[in-house]
């Protein structure tokens, strides 16, 4: 697909519609300075101006058994979300450096699924919601949006993580633009308090971040399981994890991601 040439700024008001970011402009110019001397990533302090004011951006992985077994990363960015496959999943090693092929942008949506896609179908096998959150913008420019958006234009793409098993600062850096095919990048893990040496976190989590199911379970399950994901009114955690010990904060916290993602894909 040909790059588009539409200003960053047309896109912005396009994709952020409906929000108030226009309406008060005012409080936010007078945060600049608060803002700026804090790290929200480290610090629990409050960021000011609530979730209308800086809209998360979702990401989800998904390990896919396909006809070759990958974890498809996807990042929102402008209303889509940008998708890689990762042969061999993620890695909490900085030194150790993850091929990501760039494949198409997926639907917003397209993060509530797991299940299985028909044999013969395009991607056909078991999905599994192996990671899921929001992120954030990770480099150095005073617009996150454009800073994104750059980045991904320029092969140098910074993000901090905020799911349940993958936190931190990532990086993906686009290797040798010219050859043919795929885009493919490298996913790597920068150096901070989530990093750790010589892990192998996919191994890890062999279960459905959403349901607690395996892939064997989610092979062998009926669809209905994660459709009612699409209801926050519904908790179907509640019915698929039975099986499960996890707190009673995961719950809620998958409820609020519900939440964002109902609003993401009104
Ligand atoms: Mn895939």
């Amino acid at each position: 697909m040909p790059k588009k040439t539409t200003t960053p700024n047309k896109k912005r008001t396009r994709a952020r519609s409906g929000s108030v970011d226009k309406a008060a402009p005012a409080p936010e110019a007078k945060l600049t300075e608060y803002r700026r001397k804090r790290d929200f990533t480290r610090t629990a302090e409050p960021e000011g101006g609530g979730s209308r004011r800086a809209p998360k951006l979702v990401f989800v992985i998904q390990k896919h058994a396909a006809s070759h077994l990958h974890y498809d990363l996807r990042l929102e960015l402008d209303g889509v979300m940008k998708s890689w496959a990762v042969p061999k999943g993620p890695s909490l090693d900085p030194a150790v450096k993850r091929l990501a092929m760039e494949v198409e942008d997926h639907p917003i949506e397209y993060n509530s699924f797991e299940g299985t896609i028909p044999k013969g179908e395009y991607g056909g096998g078991t999905v599994m919601l192996w990671d899921r959150g929001t992120y954030t913008y990770g480099g150095t420019n005073p617009d996150p949006e454009a800073g994104l958006r750059l980045g991904h234009e320029k092969g140098d793409f910074k993000f901090v993580l905020s799911g349940k098993r993958l936190e931190g600062s990532w990086a993906l850096v686009r290797m040798g633009r010219d050859r043919p095919g795929k885009p493919q990048w490298l996913l790597i893990k920068h150096k901070d308090e989530y990093a750790a040496t010589g892990s192998d976190v996919a191994a890890e989590y062999q279960t459905s971040v959403a349901t607690g199911r395996s892939m064997e379970e989610i092979a062998a399950g009926q669809s209905r399981v994660w459709h009612s994901n699409r209801s926050p009114t519904q908790t179907s955690d509640d019915q698929v994890k039975s099986t499960s010990s996890k707190p009673q904060s995961k719950k809620s916290e998958s409820s609020a991601y519900q939440r964002l993602m109902a609003r993401r894909t009104r």
